[in-house]
């Protein structure tokens, strides 16, 4: 297979893709888009592994999402023993979410922070990288702020601790202390309609920046609405470039190399 994209950030695990996923599979093949499929809890990440096991160009990641850690009880020892899968090649998605309608109480942020940094552990102890999940609540960067703060810290005890900072809605300040802190950022298809993020992305280095979709979340304008795939990567890495101004076809490969970097995957 030609690999010419890297999905960072799908689920194609999901139910949405019970009655195609074969299909669109092979379309990704065909395409040569390549895919992490992460779990958002136990049951999604051991399909997310199951799917890396029986296609070459998928890949998966485990871990216990944000928004979920109220209804599961992390099991560390079922997460780590899926996690050590050779084709498990990131941990999460983890991190904040206080996105809410109504504002979310210091219990629910302790809980969330607690997760996170068992989250955090095992990508130190299997030296592999997290995919975080910080999304914050309306209007500010406040996940941004608590997330570079634990990662801060946890860099004291795991100095190769590395990742990816999924659905990036920071600023420029956000990028650079992620950068810093050995992060890079991904941005979805949501920059194919909103203008919010062009700035962020013009002032990333090209080697910081991963492309995702979220799939079958946030379709790309082409399909607004509908339920989205990994073959909308292709239209937001054209994005990225068309943003920035920059060769398209150079842009392309700057990120199915940052990609292959961050997840370890052979070139
Ligand atoms: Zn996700």
């Amino acid at each position: 297979m030609n690999v010419r994209y890297i999905d960072a950030h799908c689920h194609v695990q999901f139910e949405q893709y019970a009655e195609d996923d074969a299909a669109l599979i092979e379309r990704m093949r065909n395409e040569g888009v390549v895919g992490i499929v992460v779990g958002v809890d136990l049951e999604s990440s051991q399909k997310a592994v199951a799917l890396a096991e029986k296609y070459e160009h998928l890949f998966a990641s485990v871990g216990l999402h944000p928004n979920r850690v109220a209804d599961e009880v992390f099991d560390a020892a079922a997460y780590r023993a899926l996690a050590t899968h050779p084709k498990v090649v990131a941990i999460g998605e983890c991190g904040l979410d206080y996105f809410r309608p109504t504002e979310v109480n210091d219990e629910v942020k302790n809980k969330q922070k607690e997760i996170l940094r068992k989250h955090i552990e095992l990508a130190g102890e299997l030296d592999k990288p997290l995919i975080l999940h910080p999304r914050p609540s309306k209007g500010t960067m406040d996940t941004y702020r608590d997330l570079i703060e634990i990662l801060k810290e946890a860099k004291t005890r795991y100095p190769d601790l590395r990742g990816d900072a999924h659905f990036f809605v920071g600023g420029v300040a956000e990028e650079e202390a992620l950068r810093e802190l050995g992060f890079t950022v991904s941005f979805t298809a949501v920059i194919t309609f909103a203008r919010d993020y062009d700035a962020v992305i013009r002032a990333t280095p090209l080697e910081n920046i991963l492309s995702e979709t979220d799939a079958p979340y946030l379709a790309p304008a082409s399909r607004r609405g509908k339920r989205n795939d990994p073959l909308a990567v292709i239209e937001v890495v054209a994005k990225i470039a068309e943003i920035r101004g920059e060769d398209p076809e150079t842009v392309r490969a700057a990120l199915l190399t940052n990609a292959r970097r961050l997840f370890g995957l052979p070139a």
